[in-house]
Parts: structure tokens; sequence; C-alpha cells
């Protein structure tokens, strides 16, 4: 059987670049084209919320590095508003169609805004998705506002407060569950993190939503409005409160996609709405859902740069080797973040977890790690300034081992006590932080949403 001649990229980022270099390397010779609406180069964005926003790193240098030439047709700052899977073609906003043999479907997710227009117009009000997001935040930060507001405190939240601290700045940020990072690690190591944020001198206010963001005459913001009604005066406000799967160009496409991403199988071939898996598109990174096997019942994206990697490749693979076996995309989540002087790396799907035990280390110590259980079996653990001991939780997550593990570690407490990890209830998630939800559109499935947000 023939391969593919024409390979098509929609979105030119992380996932994108590597799985156009992986369709090279899997000896693909094809036309390749790489759509992207932004008008840069691909870049990395773990970055954007930390050397960027501290000035040590200009967005300049956050170009990804290439692993090899990929000889592709880039159309940048122009973007993709529609496929038809019956003709395969990619309509772009300039009125131009891309015929495809195969097409990546690779336009991950855009920072959620905030929900009220008036109050998101205003100057001083930011998200951090881009690098240009990332420049306007910078050049705010670095005229330095009286005050910051920082909407969330997920991971995006808690970086960016823990950069205006490093640069002296005074920090509110709101946060409506009862800790930061709750529905990603739960209220345990939330309430540990509830520390780093409070130790840092940031004003921290749990429980606590933002009623309305008010301007001035000039359209700039000048306060916050808080449920407990309570007054926030700030210059800058920076909304991270979660992230919308890229999809909107796909509708009236017959794919299966809405706000949360793209559906496909396991071997990241797109399906249709009526479940069927099409053979020629396929999906890849923050914007693909999928059926992971080591949890079934389960949709899962994954907002994590390791994820986008490994998908990408996988995707690739399968789009030029398709009458061979596929393979399997079934990576085991990680990710990591640098926030107020820690590390904290992840492996596994802590959201799972109806039991969490910490397993080396010490919480006030600021360096520990925790293993987190669902139903007596070890699915995730969360390592705060101990990076290099999480391989060895992750094969015995990979294995299938009891919870809580049986470790030996001689920095371990003499009693392991496992405890509720206390997650926000599925009913009353945070906002925009996203955890656990049923989705109706799939039968018999679950969506579990992991984001840097
Ligand atoms: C500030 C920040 C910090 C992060 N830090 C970490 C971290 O510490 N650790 C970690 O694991 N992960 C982190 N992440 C997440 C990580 O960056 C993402 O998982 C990764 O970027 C996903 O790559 P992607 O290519 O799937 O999606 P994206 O990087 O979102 O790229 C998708 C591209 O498609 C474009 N696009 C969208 N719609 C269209 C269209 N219709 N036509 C053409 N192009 C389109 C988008 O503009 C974008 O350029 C962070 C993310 C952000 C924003």
């Amino acid at each position: 059987m023939r391969g593919p001649e024409r390979i098509v990229v929609a979105g030119a980022s992380l996932a994108g670049l590597r799985a156009a270099e992986a369709l090279r390397d899997q000896g693909f010779d094809g036309e390749l084209t790489l759509i992207g609406d932004e008008p840069h180069a691909p870049y990395d964005r773990p970055p954007l919320s930390k050397a960027v926003l501290s000035g040590w790193l200009s967005t300049d240098h956050t170009v990804l590095p290439r692993v090899r030439d990929i000889g592709a047709r880039w159309l940048l700052g122009t973007p993709a508003t529609g496929v038809d899977p019956r003709t395969r073609q990619v309509s772009l906003a300039d009125g131009r169609a891309v015929p495809y043999d195969r097409l990546l479907i690779a336009t991950g997710t855009r920072s959620r805004p905030w929900p009220e227009r008036q109050g998101g117009a205003l100057h001083g009000v930011h998200v951090l998705r881009t690098r240009d997001d990332a420049d306007r935040l910078r050049a705010a930060l670095a005229a330095a506002p009286g005050r910051v507001l920082v909407i969330g405190a997920g991971f995006t939240g808690g970086e960016v407060a823990s950069v205006c601290r490093d640069l002296g700045l005074d920090v509110t940020v709101t946060q409506r569950g009862d800790t930061p990072l709750g529905s990603a690690l739960g209220g345990v190591i939330g309430g540990a993190a509830a520390r780093w944020y409070r130790d840092a001198g940031v004003d921290l206010r749990l429980g606590t939503t933002v009623r309305t963001l008010e301007g001035d005459a000039h359209g700039a913001l000048r306060r916050a409005v808080l449920s407990d009604g309570s007054v926030v005066e700030a210059e800058v406000a920076v909304v991270a409160a979660g992230a919308l799967a890229n999809t909107e160009w796909l509708t009236g496409s017959g794919l299966a996609a809405d706000g949360r991403g793209v559906v496909c199988d396991e071997s990241c071939r797109a399906l249709a709405d009526d479940g069927t898996p099409l053979g020629d598109v396929f999906a890849a990174g923050d914007v693909a859902r999928w059926p992971h096997p080591l949890y079934p019942g389960q949709l899962l994206r994954l907002d994590h740069w390791d994820n986008a990697v490994a998908q990408a490749r996988t995707a690739a693979h399968n789009m030029v080797h398709a009458s061979r076996a596929p393979l399997v995309h079934r990576p085991l989540p990680a990710f990591w973040s640098n926030q107020f002087g820690v590390n904290l790396k992840c492996v596994g799907l802590p959201a799972l977890a109806d039991q969490v035990v910490l397993t080396q280390g010490s919480l006030d110590q600021r360096q520990f790690v925790a293993a987190y259980g669902r139903q007596d079996r070890l699915v995730a653990a969360v390592a705060v300034d101990s990076p290099r001991v999480l391989d060895g939780y992750a094969a015995l997550i990979e294995a299938g081992a009891p919870f809580p593990p049986v470790l030996n570690a001689t920095d371990g407490p003499d009693r392991p006590e496992p405890l509720d990890p206390a997650f926000p209830r599925p009913a009353d998630p945070a906002p925009g932080l996203p955890s656990v939800a049923a989705t109706p559109s799939v039968p018999s499935a679950q969506a579990v949403l992991a984001g840097h947000e």
C-alpha cells in the first residue's frame, strides 16, 4: 500500500514541530505543511511563567531547538478555520484550502479569559499562554505596579505569584478552593503549598473568588471586589483560571471535539462524532483526549510538556505506518513546576486518588515525597525538592504496585499514615482548575483533565 504524500499539521508549536520531525525520522518524504495561527516559529511555553517573567530570559530565547531539518512549508500567522474530512482539505482564514492525505490536529489550548467583557478589556488584565502574553505581562511587572492580583492558585498562578514576590512586588492571590493546587494535588499537599505562598509574603485569599474587576475613567484596572466584599487595589491582574481547547475551527467537521478537546483513540486517531476512528486524521498534545490504557474508563487530556512530545511521536509513527500494528500512546503522566523556591515534580495522576501518604521527608522542611493511592494501588507520586527518587515511584505505578508502597527509605516516617487526599468534591470543582468531570458526549467514559493551570 502506498503511504501518504501530503501531511498537514495544524498547530505549529511543541506537538506540531516534534510530530513533523518524527514524520521525517519515520521516512516520510512527501509534502509537509505546518499551519500556525501565531506569527512566531515554535517556542517553549514553560519558561514564560518562570525565567521570562522574572526577566532572566527574553522571549526571543524561548524558540524550540530543532532536532533535525524538516523541509516543511510553514504557514504561520494563518489560522486554520475548518476541515472537511470527506474532501480531505483544511481551510485557512485567508481563503486558501490545503489538501492532505493525513492531518494532525495539534492546536493546543488557550487561557480561559476573564468571563465578564468589560472587566476583561481593562488595561492591566492579563492571561499567560503565548509569548506575546508573556511580553505584555513582563512589561507590566517591570513597570512596578503597586499590587498584582493573581486569580487562581493552580500551577500558572503559583508561578506568576512566585516571580512577582522575587521581583519585590506585592501580590494578592485569590483561590476559590481551600488550598492552592487543590484540584491537581489535593488539600493535604495544597496545605503545604499554602505555607509556601504565605512564607513568601503573598496575601493568599482562600475560599474566595473575584466578583468584579473595576477600572478608572481611562479604562485601566484599579481594583477588584472579592466574594467576601473586600476590595483589593491592583493595577495588574493575571487571570490563571484554567484552559480551553482550541477546537472551534473543527465545528461542523463531524469530528468528536468540543471545548474539552478532540477525542481520539489510543493510537491517536481522531474519532468522528459517532465514535468511529478516522484513519487519516490524528490528534496530539494539549488538545487531545484519549482512553489511556493505564486508566480504564477515562478520557484523559494532559496539558503537559512531556505528553505533547510523546503523543506527537506516537501519532507521527501511526500516520506513516498505518498498515502495520499501530503504536499505543500510554505514557505515565509527568510534569514539573518551579515556584516559591521549590521544584515540584509529579508522576501519575494524583486526581484519581482516594488516599495520600507522606513516604519521605517532611512537609514542613519543604522536601518530601507523597504517594497517592486508589483502591489500594499506587497511582501517583509528588516529589518536592527530591526529583531523583521519582523514577522509582514511576516504575512502581506502572507495575500496579500496592498502596501504601513499601520503600524502606531512610528518610521515611516510622509509620506512614494514609490520609484522605482532600480533593475538591467533583460537584464543587474549583472554577477553571480542571479535575474529574463526567462527559456525556462519550458513552461510559469520564474525562480526566490534568493541566498546568
Ligand atoms: C505559561 C505556561 C507554563 C507551562 N509550564 C509547564 C511546566 O512547567 N511543565 C509542563 O509539563 N508543562 C507546562 N506547560 C504546558 C506545556 O507548555 C504544554 O503542555 C505544551 O505547550 C503543549 O504543546 P501543544 O503543541 O500541544 O500545544 P500548544 O503549545 O498550545 O500549541 C498549539 C498551537 O496551535 C495554535 N493554534 C490554535 N488554534 C489554531 C488554528 N485554528 N490554526 C492554527 N493554529 C492554531 C496555537 O496558537 C499554538 O501556537 C506550561 C504552559 C504554559 C502556557
